[in-house]
């Protein structure tokens, strides 16, 4: 089985080492001639919307699947009529779109942030007299790693916050008073069966995802995993899909979705039975899904911009590095390092270890 993968950075690099091992080949298709997934399989370098390249891909490859989501719809649409199993690419249309994003999940019950569209500073104005202060001003669209949002404290800030995002089509979201982050990592298969993960708990720091636990029998999870079934139901969705959702005092609120392997699941690979691409690729290839119960409790910490000392790494007990292969550069993510509780081993010392070196976390 060959299955292609749109996009070529870290996701579809661990895809492919998760898939090898299953008999499966890759071919990526990115505009960097350096993708980090190159060392994995077949790299085709050339845009994502580029119809001959996106043929030649379909011709290729028996399965499709994404490590990046900003393909342009339509040309997934004209994939999807070439590859049968290509189902996603609804799921990958609403998850460009924040507003669009919203919208469904309002509609199907999924309690989310109230929120407007706004195409000019009359509609901010508009959004912030019904929606109030502090509040989230986003791009529509191309946002990630907290790029393309401001956060609006004082109607002082609506000039400069409008500005800031280039006026750019956005929606106005209500501020989350949150206790903390989480997600729950969803797979469901050709069959419509589903599994789900334990729930991640995430840290952000500067928009980025720094760290993110495992927390098997989170008093969250079933809630959780409510909203991510009648989402997956909703896209007759195929593959892993991941649920991003502030916990409040009133309960859990979905912030948004990836209708991919996404980071906050990077601990499954060593923390749970079955890794998250391993079970991506089992679910877009037809196979029985693997799985998903923990390993005990895990924790993931990214590497941002430069890369610590892999000797120092690796004498933390139960630490696992994994480097992507990609330049240092800063804000960028270059690798990631799991812990895992080991006998006799604190896993909250260990965490501690990692994040004294530097770009740890
Ligand atoms: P996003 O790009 O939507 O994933 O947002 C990046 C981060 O900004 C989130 O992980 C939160 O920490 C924060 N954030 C986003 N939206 C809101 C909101 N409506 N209220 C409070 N914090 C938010």
């Amino acid at each position: 089985m060959i299955v292609g993968v749109i996009g070529g950075g870290q996701l579809a690099r661990m895809m492919a080492l998760a898939g090898l091992p299953l008999g499966m080949e890759f071919a990526f298709l990115d505009p960097e001639p350096d993708a980090c997934a190159g060392a994995t399989g077949e790299l085709m370098v050339g845009a994502y919307d580029d119809p001959s390249m996106l043929d030649a891909l379909a011709r290729k490859v028996d399965v499709i699947t994404f490590d990046f989501e900003n393909v342009p719809e339509s040309s997934v649409r004209a994939l999807a009529a070439r590859v049968p199993s290509l189902s996603s690419a609804r799921a990958l249309g609403v998850s460009q779109d924040r507003l669009r994003e919203k919208t469904l999940f309002r509609e199907i019950g999924v309690p989310t942030a109230e929120f407007a569209p706004v195409d000019t500073i009359a509609d901010l104005e508009s959004a912030v007299a019904d929606i109030g202060l502090p509040a989230v001003l986003k791009t529509r669209r191309l946002g990630y790693d907290g790029k393309g949002q401001v956060v609006l404290r004082s109607v002082d800030e609506l000039a400069s916050g409008w500005e800031a995002i280039s006026g750019a089509p956005a929606i106005l979201e209500a501020f989350v008073p949150f206790r903390r982050e989480v997600s729950v990592i969803a797979v469901r298969g050709r069959d419509g069966e589903t599994a789900f993960y334990p729930l991640s708990e995430n840290t952000h720091r500067d928009g980025i995802l720094r760290l993110a636990a495992s927390r098997p029998g989170d008093p969250a999870t079933d809630a959780a995993r409510k909203l991510a079934a009648r989402l997956l139901e909703e896209l007759e969705y195929v593959g892993v899909l991941v649920l991003e959702l502030f916990d409040t005092d009133s309960g859990l609120v979905a912030n948004e979705f990836a209708p991919r392997v996404h980071n906050s699941g990077h601990w499954t690979i060593e923390g749970a039975q079955t890794s998250q691409f391993e079970n991506h690729l089992r679910a877009v290839s037809g196979l029985p899904l693997g799985d998903t119960s923990p390993i005990g409790p895990a924790v993931m910490l990214n590497i941002v911009g430069e890369a610590p000392d892999t000797e120092a790494v690796l004498a933390v007990r139960g630490a696992h590095l994994h480097l992507y292969g990609k330049e240092p550069r800063p804000g960028r993510k270059i690798g990631h390092v799991t812990v895992r509780s080991t006998e006799g081993a604190g896993l909250e010392i260990a965490v501690q270890e990692l994040l004294a070196l530097s770009g740890v976390g």
